[in-house]
């Protein structure tokens, strides 16, 4: 098992080294075999956040097919700079719920730590899209106010490490924020939102694995996972790896159109999850954010899905379909 894992992971490296990331749209089209004709709603230049996807997701993506579920994902297009009525900036209060620079405080002894505003990939319908990161200031300089925030309030028990995405950050920041936290003698918990486990599974190391669970918190992954055709072997192995050594791990989607609304793809999402160790946790309405509302279904078909999957799945396969509602107390269930 581990020997699978090391060449797994020195060939994703290797591929790695020659393109890393795309970045730019012409690229990514000739490697997947695609005409500029196939694709006629692309945006070349959108104005901030532009095309990023690590090599290691592109080759998961069907070559030739210009309606593939992972590039609808990624791929900018024109649609996006139409303005629609109720798509926002800030759809779910982010900024009215800091408490401190990058620390989001919404729902009962749960505390959301953005440690940094970058990501491997850039996500069309991302609901921090347009957060303005730049006001967390360079290298983590935000997160010793943070920590002291943190500390001055016993009812926090959980934090939660988003961002950007977290593991963007080495393993040795990760440890030294890490030890920050378990000195706060209220913490009891600490999790992990991260997309790069599955877009880049060579993030997720035995180092830092080990460093979780040795660690006083209990600690929980929370990935990101739209389509079952994100989750290859590569990445199976990887969360494998680290639900052996002790880390739990759960996935949240977000219902997109396009991508995964077919019972078909949801259902075949939850067993390929389960096969890698991993629960759906929580399958989140699109977040009305300006730019995503090519992407929206109708909380009605939402429904329609959810109820048929739960005649095709046993309970513990089903995730919790619910709408972030700005001010709410919790995530909002959607049934
Ligand atoms: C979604 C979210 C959480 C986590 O909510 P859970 O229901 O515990 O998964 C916590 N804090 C903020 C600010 C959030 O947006
Ligand atoms: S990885 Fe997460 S935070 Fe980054 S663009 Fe994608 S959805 Fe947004």
């Amino acid at each position: 098992m581990l020997s699978r894992r090391l060449e797994a992971c020195k060939s994703e490296r290797r591929e790695y080294e020659q393109v890393r990331v795309f970045t730019q749209v012409d690229a990514l089209l000739a490697f997947l075999g695609l005409e500029r004709s196939q694709l006629p709603d692309l945006d070349d230049e959108p104005e901030s956040f532009g095309l990023r996807v690590p090599r290691a997701f592109a080759e998961r993506m069907r070559p030739g097919d210009p309606e593939d579920p992972l590039l609808r994902q990624v791929l900018p297009l024109a649609a996006e700079r139409r303005p629609v009525a109720g798509y926002v900036a800030d759809p779910v209060g982010d900024t009215a719920a800091e408490r401190a620079p990058g620390l989001l405080v919404k729902y009962a002894g749960r505390a959301l730590l953005m440690l940094t505003g970058l990501c491997a990939i850039h996500c069309r319908y991302c609901f921090r899209r347009h957060f303005p990161y730049q006001a967390l200031g360079p290298n983590q300089t935000h997160l010793e106010r943070a920590l002291e925030e943190i500390a001055s309030d016993p009812s926090l028990t959980e934090v939660i490490l988003s961002g950007g995405d977290p593991l963007m950050l080495d393993d040795d920041r990760l440890d030294a924020l890490i030890q920050g936290l378990e000195h706060i003698d209220h913490l009891k918990r600490l999790r992990l939102h991260s997309r790069l486990a599955v877009v880049s599974p060579v993030r997720l190391t035995a180092r830092l694995a080990a460093r979780l669970t040795a660690g006083r918190l209990a600690s929980t992954l929370v990935i990101q996972a739209n389509h079952p055709h994100e989750l290859d072997e590569s990445v199976r192995l990887a969360l494998l790896d680290w639900r052996a050594a002790g880390v739990t791990l759960l996935n949240q989607s977000v219902l997109l159109f396009g991508v995964n609304d077919r019972v078909e793809t949801l259902v075949e999402l939850s067993e390929r999850l389960f096969a890698c160790g991993v629960l759906p946790y929580y399958l989140h309405g699109l977040d009305p954010v300006a730019g995503s509302a090519h992407f929206q279904v109708s909380d009605v078909e939402a429904r329609r899905l959810l109820a048929e999957l739960r005649t095709r799945l046993p309970g513990y396969l089903v995730p919790r379909l619910v709408r972030e509602i700005p001010g709410a107390p919790a995530k909002q269930p959607l049934e």
